[in-house]
């Protein structure tokens, strides 16, 4: 937690919280509210930062501590590096130790071959994905609208998340999130496929309205519910895969 703290002088972004260094103490805040008064925001107390870190604005439960979907609206102080240590550990679990694993000139990632191949039970079908396959289902998945982690693992053929875009916490291997959304992806797969015939037209017309649908803050479905085919990584999978299939021409108007 020290070299942590040594990285900063006054503040730093870490995910979707504003950290502000005030002595030996830190106050927290979501990065939305950077230019709020104290008096607009909700002092939590822990119990309350752990319940609120657990739920979006919206009140859906968050399966994955690191989706963009924290809640603005509150602050939280730290009176030492020990609280802010253990408030960080409420808000994003592991992520203080996964950053500093990350400054390793080799971080100690398991790729998604290593991970997949040990795995067992229900979740062992996820070895049957092809690289370029697997590649698609990280790319929905591990999305920054879903996932403010940066993707230092990968599979053949697709690079790692790239140091811009999403934040300073690292993710070194599968989540269970992805893992489950892997393990349908798998059963997607090896369903039946209908032979649909569309013109170009129609096929704009659809990745119009998933971009929509992905866009939304919710389409109804719950994060971690990837039976729903109305689950936002679903319909982000379904697009990459559109995006590949080759179109006719368009009629000119
Ligand atoms: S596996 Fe993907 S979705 Fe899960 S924490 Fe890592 S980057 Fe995020």
């Amino acid at each position: 937690m020290l070299a942590f703290v040594a990285r900063f002088e006054s503040e730093l972004t870490f995910g979707q919280v504003l950290i502000r260094r005030s002595g030996s103490a830190f106050d927290l805040r979501h990065i939305e509210d950077r230019d709020l008064s104290e008096g607009k925001l909700l002092r939590l107390t822990r119990a309350e930062l752990r319940r609120w870190s657990q739920r979006t604005q919206a009140d859906a439960y968050r399966p994955l501590k690191s989706s963009p979907t924290l809640a603005p609206g509150w602050t939280y102080h730290c009176s030492d590096i020990d609280s802010l240590d253990d408030a960080l550990q409420i808000i994003y679990p592991g992520s203080v130790v996964d950053w500093y694993a990350g400054l390793a000139e080799r971080p100690p990632v398991t790729d998604y071959r290593d991970f997949t191949n040990r795995q067992s039970g229900m979740y062992r079908i996820t070895q049957l994905l092809s690289d370029s396959q697997a590649a698609s289902v990280i790319e929905a998945a591990c999305d920054a609208k879903f996932c403010l982690k940066r993707r230092l693992w990968s599979v053949e053929g697709l690079e790692p998340d790239p140091s811009e875009g999403k934040s300073i916490i690292p993710c070194l291997e599968p989540c269970a999130v992805f893992l489950e959304f892997a393990r349908k992806a798998v059963r997607i797969e090896q369903e039946a496929k209908a032979p649909v015939s569309l013109s170009a037209s129609e096929l704009s017309s659809i990745e119009s309205a998933l971009n929509c649908a992905i866009d939304a803050e919710s389409t109804g479905a719950r994060e971690a519910e990837v039976g729903d085919a109305l689950n936002r990584r679903r319909l982000q999978l379904l697009l990459i895969k559109l995006k590949t299939v080759d179109k006719p021409g368009l009629l000119k108007e």
